[in-house]
């Protein structure tokens, strides 16, 4: 288990927190993999 920086509030939360604790952002990391695949989120 790791740490990163929720991209919505900025605050440390777990790799596997989803959503965010802190504010209940989805997918606080940014895109997940899976999401490229399948999400139809365009690609920059
Ligand atoms: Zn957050």
């Amino acid at each position: 288990m790791a740490l990163k920086q929720c991209k919505e509030c900025k605050k440390e939360i777990s790799t596997d927190a989803n959503p965010c604790p802190h504010c209940g952002k989805k997918n606080p990391h940014g895109m997940p993999k899976w999401l490229k695949y399948g999400g139809g989120i365009s690609a920059p």
